[in-house]
């Protein structure tokens, strides 16, 4: 897949398949300003030098006051800065998962989070879910069966459903947390890109058994790998302890930087653009899907986010889709590796997020005749014979 995926890099392709944000709206300025003043005056040299595994002070007192507006009450002391909240995740792993240790997930779900937990040599077990996310009485049976260590959920516009954990079930998957003695990991990098209907508030806001995960990545900018853990006191300790086997600190310049940011920038009213533009390209997208997949083709509609996920009728297998996609220029990410347990190889991941409106109108329309739009399925005489040699054989099996 990742052979395939570099194929998605040449400038000619309009790529839906990364979930990346858009660059033009990264705010370089105000970034520039804040490293900027990061490495002016006296504090310059401290902001260079090593500092505590925990994370800047003041960084951490802005992202409690964050999560706290979101209706989930932290104090700065509760925050340990993670190097993206992509670390978050190995860490937990690492204070939480035993050899063997079980782990339940909803499918489909994020890629690199089964990655983490196979590489912590845990048991990956699904649980059933429909629209409104993970399904609470199927979650109990599977508690009482499993006896898991952790629920892995990315509850709000899931990665890569962009489907969205009701707010009367986030209720009931905390007090199941409780009564069972399971910790949640909450993954939240997307939770304030909304684009229709009210905020809910974050799981760990209705119990104590959730570490709650929070991302710069989607709001500020990737590249910066700033992230957070929420933790819970009981669990403090041994993520510190964690963290600094890793890498010791998250990097002490980037977070002055972003400190200083939170502090000076109009970080709302950035996000508040962000939501603008990228709801006209889920609009764009999702008012194009109807013409452009084959009839009894199925997709979210997602409240926000970044993905829309698409299962396309028969027993097609998108990874065989793919190719001829990219003969087209335009890409996707094929559904299976998203699945942990039963993969359903008729689905394939969208994101709108880092294509302008007018690049998804093309991108659609080179999706359209690359499905063959209105066919049920694509025969595999459509693949383009000189693309199997491009392709290494791992990523056609
Ligand atoms: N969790 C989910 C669900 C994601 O989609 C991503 C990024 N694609 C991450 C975590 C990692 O984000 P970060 O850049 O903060 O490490």
């Amino acid at each position: 897949m990742r052979d395939l995926l570099a194929l998605v890099d040449r400038p000619e392709v309009i790529s839906f398949a990364g979930g990346l944000p858009a660059p033009e709206l990264f705010d370089v300025d105000g970034w520039r300003a804040a490293f900027d003043a990061a490495l002016t005056g006296p504090a310059a040299r401290r902001h260079l030098q090593y500092a505590a595994t925990e994370g800047d002070l003041r960084l951490r007192g802005h992202l409690a006051a964050r999560m706290t507006a979101w209706g989930l009450p932290s104090q700065a002391g509760d925050v340990l800065v993670t190097t993206g909240s992509q670390q978050g995740l190995t860490l937990v792993a690492a204070a939480l998962l035993e050899p063997g240790a079980t782990v339940v997930v909803e499918e489909p779900t994020y890629l690199a989070a089964l990655q983490c937990f196979g590489m912590a040599g845990a048991r990956v077990v699904a649980v059933a879910s429909d629209a409104d996310g993970v399904d609470p009485d199927a979650l109990a049976e599977v508690f009482a069966r499993e006896r898991p260590a952790l629920l892995y959920l990315v509850p709000t516009f899931a990665n890569p459903t962009g489907k969205t954990l009701s707010a009367r079930r986030r209720e009931r998957v905390a007090e199941l947390a409780e009564r069972y003695g399971v910790w949640i990991v909450e993954d939240d990098p997307y939770g304030e890109l909304r684009y229709r209907g009210d905020a809910l508030a974050p799981v760990a806001s209705y119990g104590e058994r959730v570490v709650f995960l929070g991302s710069l990545s989607k709001i500020g900018a990737p590249g910066l790998r700033l992230g957070w853990v929420r933790t819970p006191s009981a669990l403090r300790a041994a993520l510190v302890i964690a963290k600094q086997a890793a890498d010791l600190h998250t990097s002490t310049i980037d977070q002055a930087a972003a400190a200083h940011y939170l502090a000076v920038a109009d970080l709302d009213g950035h996000v508040a653009r962000l939501r603008v533009a990228y709801r006209e390209r889920r609009d764009t997208m999702l008012g194009l899907l109807p013409q452009v997949l084959p009839a009894g083709a199925t997709w979210t509609d997602p409240d926000g986010g970044m993905f829309v996920w698409v299962r396309l009728p028969g027993e097609v297998d998108t990874a065989a889709v793919l190719p001829v996609a990219l003969a087209h220029d335009v890409a996707f990410v094929p559904g299976a590796p998203f699945f942990a347990v039963r993969a359903d190889r008729a689905t394939l991941r969208l994101s709108f997020s880092s294509s302008t409106p007018e690049r998804i109108v093309e991108g659609m329309r080179r999706l359209g005749v690359a499905l063959g739009s209105g066919s049920s399925a694509l025969p595999s005489t459509a693949l383009p014979t000189a693309l199997p040699t491009v392709l290494s054989a791992g990523n056609r099996t």
